[in-house]
């Protein structure tokens, strides 16, 4: 098991398997998008897998694949299938935005992937254009439709609520848990990314979206899962989805984070708002061994920090994209 000197246990991975992304949401990426890493600096697949073996006979058991959009690294679907096959990892999910999820869910079903989660900020087509700078509403939709039928459950919808932008969609987003077997997500708006200017004013908080929920019916809460994971539950009575709520800026959970992060280009970094980075291709690269690699995830769990500073004078906004840090 891996501890980090605060005692948390840490044993999730995230995984961000490229910094390509084929959106350009507003709040996150310029029009034009952001400098890549080269080709040769990311990490191969061969690579990664060997990461997440070492780390996993150490204690991590649950990864998440994200991006960047990971459905667009070429032969995503191999690599889903032989990280399947590490034993120790029990959860393997993904984070998308659901643009190729119509063709490819049923192939990463078979593949092993259990579970996605679709990033979705609108339901109204013009809007969705909007905030991604792409006509593709159609397109997520039919893609969640797809995970849908091929069982990738429980399957969690995304929302960042931006006040301005999205917050008169709240209530359509809830009422989607009422027909359908989806866990609505709403998402603080976090200081991060390339995108368009951050202001604390834009911030939706959690409390604030709770207050229209509890006016459309009762909710209900539900106990935090197996997987945990930051979101306080809730399910109005006999609807077949849930709603989460994720206070990430407002509500810092950082006692309960049991997470780590590994970037395109191989580092490792234990706080999405710490731009305190360990390099394990450089370990990988020169020949180390897989004590060496080891060794290195102690380093990086030494180093995590217990909390994160954003609301505080000591925050400092991240130099890295969350594209390139797997949000
Ligand atoms: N392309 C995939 C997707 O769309 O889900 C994975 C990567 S994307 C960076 C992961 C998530 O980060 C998305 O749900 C996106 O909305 C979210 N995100 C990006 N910038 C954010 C910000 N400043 N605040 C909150 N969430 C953000």
């Amino acid at each position: 098991m891996l501890f980090d000197p605060y005692k948390r246990k840490i044993n999730y991975l995230r995984i961000s398997v490229t910094d390509r992304c084929n959106l350009r949401c507003r709040y996150c990426m310029p029009e034009e998008g952001i400098p890549l890493i080269s080709h040769q600096d990311i990490l191969t697949y061969e690579e990664i897998l060997r990461i997440v073996r070492v780390f996993a006979s150490q204690g991590i058991s649950k990864v998440r694949l994200t991006g960047g959009e990971p459905l667009v690294r070429k032969g995503i679907v191999d690599f889903i299938a032989r990280l399947s096959q590490i034993k120790e990892i029990k959860d393997l999910s993904l984070t998308t935005n659901g643009l190729l999820l119509k063709n490819l869910a049923e192939v990463l079903k078979q593949a092993g992937l259990k579970r996605v989660n679709i990033s979705l900020d609108s339901l109204k087509r013009e809007r969705f254009y909007q905030i991604t700078r792409r006509d593709d509403f159609e397109r997520v939709w039919k893609g969640i439709e797809e995970a849908l039928k091929a069982g990738l459950a429980p399957i969690k919808i995304n929302m960042v609520a931006i006040k301005g932008l999205n917050d008169d969609e709240i209530e359509d987003f809830a009422r989607l848990t009422l027909r359908l077997p989806l866990t609505v997500r709403y998402i603080e708006y976090m200081p991060s990314g390339n995108g368009e200017e951050w202001k604390e004013t834009d911030i939706l908080t959690i409390s604030q979206v709770q207050a229209r929920l509890e006016k459309m019916g009762k909710l209900i809460s539900i106990p935090s899962d197996r997987w945990g994971g930051p979101a306080k539950r809730f399910r109005f009575e006999g609807a077949p989805g849930e709603i989460g709520l994720i206070g990430a800026v407002s509500s810092h959970f950082c006692a309960d984070c049991n997470r780590l992060r590994l970037t395109p280009d191989g580092k490792i970094r234990t706080c999405l708002f710490s731009d305190d980075e360990v390099d394990v291709k450089e370990i990988i690269r020169r020949g180390g061994s897989d004590e060496d690699l080891k060794a290195r995830l102690l380093v990086a769990l030494g180093a995590k920090p217990e909390r994160h500073h954003i609301n505080t004078h000591l925050f400092k906004k991240c130099q890295r994209n969350m594209s390139a840090i797997g949000g």
